[in-house]
């Protein structure tokens, strides 16, 4: 009795709920791991270019063009809702043009924008922190807003602007507005520390390069390991086996790289379950062993 209990609430856990939003399917996959329920929403699927990929040998090129003929990769937007006693915090928010999804995602996890008490961003780029702002007003009306403290430090400081290019200045910009908007509700976290004292074992993970203070956030419990890691990787069907592969978007193509390669590895070796931003599935998989990074 007791093992059909314990299979039963296993299969419970894993449940698959693709429910109807704004009148079209959208996949939606939650799950619990110790106190925390997870949801991972995808707010739209999109093309990426595969020239954004930078590859450095004939391998990578070749990979390149088998995995993706046409020229596109082809994601999810995903964003994580991750709730227990007493937090609903979302990590990240999409783009501002996908509000109405965001809107739709949250209606579907029966909550409301006024119910999040905390926004996680995982970095300052516009497809994660767009959801933040409507119409220039604050999206989340009672949610603190947290940074890592190095991707806010590096986004405020006045010699990177003067030193940025146009593209990234608009990131500067965009900064300005948030903090104008939510003031002082906009603080620093440190990871490797729990974020919430009353939701143990939910932790930012350090996975700076894609950006300054980029971070994944990683969930543990029940002896698992959930890792959603945000933008370490936007190509998955040839980064997950060639993590040296950067992209344009890496503002330091070297060390995400490295922090590719020494993720990839420790997922494969603790057996994580994963899912990120720009991920070609919803539902957290862990990533095969048949090929080493
Ligand atoms: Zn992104």
């Amino acid at each position: 009795m007791k093992k059909y209990a314990a299979l039963f609430l296993g299969v419970a856990m894993l449940a698959l709920s693709a429910i109807p939003a704004s009148g079209k399917e959208a996949p939606y996959y939650e799950f619990s791991l110790g106190s925390a329920q997870i949801q991972v929403l995808s707010l739209v699927e999109k093309d990426l270019k595969a020239a954004i990929l930078q590859p450095g040998t004939e391998a990578q090129r070749a990979a390149i063009t088998r995995a993706y003929p046409e020229g596109n990769i082809r994601n999810f937007l995903n964003v994580l809702l991750l709730r227990g006693n007493g937090i609903v915090a979302l990590v990240d928010t999409g783009f501002v043009w996908t509000g109405p999804e965001l809107d739709a995602a949250l209606r579907h996890a029966g909550i409301t924008p006024e119910d999040i008490t905390h926004v996680v961003l995982t970095h300052a780029h516009s497809d994660h922190v767009g959801g933040l702002l409507r119409e220039g007003q604050p999206s989340f009306p009672k949610a603190k807003i947290l940074f890592s403290r190095k991707e806010l430090a590096y986004w405020t400081n006045p010699a990177n602007r003067a030193a940025a290019s146009e593209g990234a200045r608009k990131i500067f910009q965009e900064m300005d507005i948030i903090l104008r908007e939510y003031g002082d509700r906009v603080s620093g976290i440190e990871p490797g520390t729990d974020i919430w004292k009353e939701l143990p074992g939910i932790q930012a993970v350090d996975e700076a390069g894609h950006t300054p203070g980029h971070i994944g956030i990683r969930v543990t419990g029940d002896n698992k390991t959930f890792v959603f890691w945000a933008d370490l990787l936007h190509a998955f069907a040839v980064q997950a086996d060639m993590p040296s592969l950067s992209s344009d978007y890496d503002m330091d193509p070297a060390a995400a790289a490295q922090k590719r390669t020494d993720m990839l590895r420790q997922a494969r070796a603790e057996g994580w379950l994963i899912t990120g931003s720009h991920m070609p599935f919803v539902q957290p998989r862990a990533l095969t062993t048949t090929t080493a990074p």
